[in-house]
Order: C-alpha cells, then sequence, then structure tokens
C-alpha cells in the first residue's frame, strides 16, 4: 500500500507555487488544454492560463493516473 500524507506544508519554490503541468504528448486532449494554456498566456489572461492549467491538471488525474 503506498503511504500517502495530506500534510499541508509549505511550498518549497516561492516563485512558483504551482508549477503548471505538462502535457502529455501524443493526447489530443492534453494538447487542446496546451494550446489554450499558450493562447491565454500570449493575451496575458491570467484567470484563464490558472483555468487550463486546472483542467490540465485534472485530466492528467482522471486519464493518466499521473500527477
Ligand atoms: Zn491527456
Amino acid at each position: 500500500m503506498s503511504s500517502e500524507q495530506t500534510t499541508m506544508s509549505g511550498p518549497v519554490h516561492l516563485s512558483l507555487p504551482s508549477p503548471p503541468p505538462d502535457p502529455v504528448s501524443g493526447c489530443r486532449e492534453c494538447l487542446g488544454l496546451a494550446v489554450s494554456r499558450v493562447n491565454a498566456t500570449s493575451v496575458g489572461d491570467c484567470s484563464k492560463v490558472s483555468d487550463a492549467n486546472v483542467a490540465l491538471r485534472a485530466h492528467l488525474r482522471s486519464k493518466h493516473g499521473g500527477r
């Protein structure tokens, strides 16, 4: 069994509190989310960038079983 911990320890990286998730190559959903994140970044829409990161992270968890 895994020893999962849900402690709320402080972030180590101060400049990047939540690192953006990486899309899985070859996955169209990942690609779509990554593209929308790039688009949002290019127009400086921070809330959309955050939305895309959240969506991509959730997708990675549910579809790819990873972080
Ligand atoms: Zn994917």
